[in-house]
């Protein structure tokens, strides 16, 4: 295999904020990544489990190599920011966290600091993770995956018909919570970051900072379609942009995303030309237009 397949987590961003340090995946990265291994791992068979850090956010099973090798991949799919894994026995279960990676090579590759782990696949193709802070996870489970522990509470997933505005409503009309907070707790709906919350909030015009029990329930429409618009548009960006990934360099293809709001800060609206504003909204800077949001 000559080809280095990178499926780089910043790759929808702009250059200039490549730099933001507390970038976190987000629904339309893990699902662009889960797209991009599919063809690559699904039915491929374990042949090797190497292990270079167990720590991460919790300890990678020290039995892991035991329960993979010899399973064959039966398919890959996304419950909120999870990567789901599955085999005939059980299912691997791998988050990116805040700065995680993963990348197909060839075996043997040369490594590089925070290369974690390296799935090897018929002793030919290498699935390794990469992840500086640590924040990611690897886990395997023999239990029906609803009710694994990380997954059982979660709320819906955004793009599915569970998610509609009555139901969005029902879950955030008694809540004296900022709006933009509770987008993204995973337990009001799954895989909104930081930047999707404030891109949807913008194409809703709602402030982020408005209190949820406070929006009515056609606000809860144009924020439901809004979130959804938001998630589909940056799908459908990571999936054209997939080819941009497999170079011989192993460099992920960048393309510039039009985000309209997100780290935006002093530039003109595209709608409006009024400035953009930020605001720090439980520890994370939200990014607005005081004319369009309401
Ligand atoms: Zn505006």
């Amino acid at each position: 295999m000559q080809c280095i397949i990178t499926f780089d987590l910043h790759y929808r961003l702009n250059l200039f904020l490549r730099s933001i340090k507390k970038f976190m995946p987000e629904l339309p990265e893990v699902e662009t990544v889960c797209s991009g291994l599919r063809p690559h791992l699904c039915q491929r068979t374990f042949t090797n489990v190497l292990v270079r850090e167990f720590q991460l956010r919790w300890l990678i099973p020290a039995n892991l190599a035991e329960h993979l090798i010899g399973e064959q991949i039966v398919s890959i799919q996304r419950r909120g920011k999870y990567i789901l894994i599955q085999t005939p026995k059980g299912i691997l279960i791998i988050h990116l966290g805040m700065s995680g990676h993963l990348k197909i090579l060839p075996l043997n590759y040369p490594l590089e600091t925070h290369d974690h782990l390296d799935f090897i696949f018929d002793e030919q193709l290498c699935l390794r993770f990469h992840d500086p802070r640590k924040f990611g996870a690897i886990l395997w489970t023999t239990e029906p995956i609803e009710q694994h522990r990380l997954l059982k509470n979660l709320g819906p997933e955004p793009l599915t018909a569970e998610f509609t505005a009555e139901n969005f409503y029902a879950r955030i009309h008694s809540r004296r919570r900022m709006i933009k907070t509770l987008i993204m707790d995973g337990h009001i709906v799954v895989g909104i970051g930081n930047i999707y919350a404030s891109e949807a909030l913008f194409v809703a015009g709602i402030l982020p900072t408005r209190f949820a029990h406070q929006l009515s329930l056609t606000e809860c429409r144009r924020l439901v379609n809004a979130i959804r618009q938001v998630l589909q548009q940056a799908i459908a960006q990571g999936g054209t942009s997939l080819k941009d990934f497999i170079n011989t360099e192993g460099k992920p293809g960048y393309f510039a995303q039009a985000l309209q709001v997100y780290g935006r800060v002093n530039q003109p609206c595209y709608r409006c030309q009024q400035l953009i504003s930020q605001q720090l909204i439980t520890q994370r800077m939200s990014y607005f237009c005081r004319h369009c949001q309401k």
